[in-house]
């Protein structure tokens, strides 16, 4: 546990804060008070206020996992505390220290012009640093996870400052101790272990297809510049298109559930995961329900991705729940598998 010094400036405070640009799903949604947490030491003092007027609160980062409601009630806490730096270097290992307001894809390219490479598989991940862990970021068979050394986060519970190892963090596919415990921590700081032995891992398909033809082992930034390429041509830009990357996470089944559907749906796309399970392509369960491109008035299903759900514009929060509620009915009834919804619904 660290103690913090008093002395810094309280939050800033916006009453009725538009939030329409912080949700990439760009839905209309209004914070009745937002606050800039923009240093850690703002954090004790600010949640004892709330508590003493019963105000509730959650933390909102880039917004990039969430579905807003119109009115968000009670206090925003947005996520800007910045900075990063080499903390320490061992034999094997680079320290790095990042705050959790900073841009996880800057952060990913920021690491490879120091000569840190690991993390190139997850570059173009939309969000902050600091959010990252909460469900353990994955893409091309990566996870966060792996490169979490610790995590530096106000235990609004203890209300202390607390620092969590990777092992207490409890990552699994996209899940952590934090998801377990909603807006019980908050998260200030996150400290990378890099490995200084580098092996490229591109046994994903899309991406050992990019390099099916290259003479020589793939270089970090070459790899970071394919999953880059691979998710600009698959995934919606935000900017453009409203959403929230995948909506719905890979169902885990029990082998047995696995045996019987592989032999109805041979095409099934499925993934090695634990011991007895088996990892689904929920995209491919979507799909062949027939559901890539629906339109459900002012939401539908990405033409090029079923896994992506997409809003038009002037859409809200219940327009989402409705089309998920859609897909995941007919995927339960034709395959018997629950699709889980992914962004956080605040
Ligand atoms: C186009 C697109 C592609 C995507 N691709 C991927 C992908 O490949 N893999 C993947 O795993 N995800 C993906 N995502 C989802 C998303 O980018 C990640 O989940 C990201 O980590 C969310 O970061 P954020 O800052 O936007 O979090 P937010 O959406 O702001 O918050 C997400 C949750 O974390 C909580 N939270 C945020 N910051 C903190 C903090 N500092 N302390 C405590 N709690 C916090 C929030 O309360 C909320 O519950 C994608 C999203 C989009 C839009």
């Amino acid at each position: 546990m660290n103690s913090k010094k008093n002395g810094s400036p309280p939050a800033k405070l916006t009453p009725n804060k538009a939030l329409k640009d912080r949700n990439t799903f760009g839905l209309d949604s209004r914070a009745e008070f937002a606050y800039e947490i923009t240093t850690a030491e703002q954090i004790p003092p600010l949640l004892q206020a709330l508590k003493e007027q019963a105000i509730s609160w959650r933390v909102l980062g880039g917004g990039s996992n969430v579905i807003l409601p119109t009115h968000l009630l009670g206090a925003t806490l947005l996520m800007n505390i910045t900075g990063q730096a080499i903390e320490n270097v061992d034999e094997k290992s680079t320290f790095v220290s990042v705050g959790a307001g900073e841009n996880w894809h800057t952060f990913v390219t920021w690491t490879l012009d120091q000569g840190l490479p690991g993390l190139e598989n997850l570059a173009l991940i939309p969000g902050t640093v600091g959010a990252a862990p909460i469900q353990n970021i994955g893409a091309y068979g990566v996870e966060i996870g792996e490169y979490i050394d610790s995590i530096e986060a106000f235990d609004s519970e203890a209300h202390a400052f607390v620092t969590l190892t990777r092992d207490e963090c409890q990552f699994a596919y996209r899940d952590s101790l934090f998801k377990q415990y909603p807006n019980r921590f908050i998260v200030t700081r996150v400290i990378l272990q890099i490995p200084k032995a580098w092996s490229a891992r591109i046994s994903y398909a899309d991406l050992t297809k990019q390099f099916s033809d290259a003479t020589a082992a793939p270089t970090p930034k070459a790899i970071f510049a394919a999953v880059c390429q691979i998710r600009n041509q698959k995934l919606p830009d935000p900017k453009v298109i409203g959403n929230a990357g995948s909506f719905f996470q890979n169902p885990l089944i029990d082998i047995a559930h696995y045996e019987s559907l592989i032999k109805q749906f041979p095409e099934i796309i499925s993934y090695p995961a634990t011991p007895g399970k088996r990892k689904l392509g929920a995209g491919w369960l979507i799909d062949h329900c027939g559901f890539k491109g629906l339109t459900l008035g002012p939401v539908g299903v990405y033409k090029h991705q079923a896994l992506v759900i997409v809003h038009y514009g002037n859409g809200t929060a219940q327009d989402i729940m409705n089309i998920a509620k859609t897909i995941q009915d007919k995927v339960h009834d034709t395959f018997g598998v629950h699709l889980t919804i992914e962004p956080n619904i605040l």
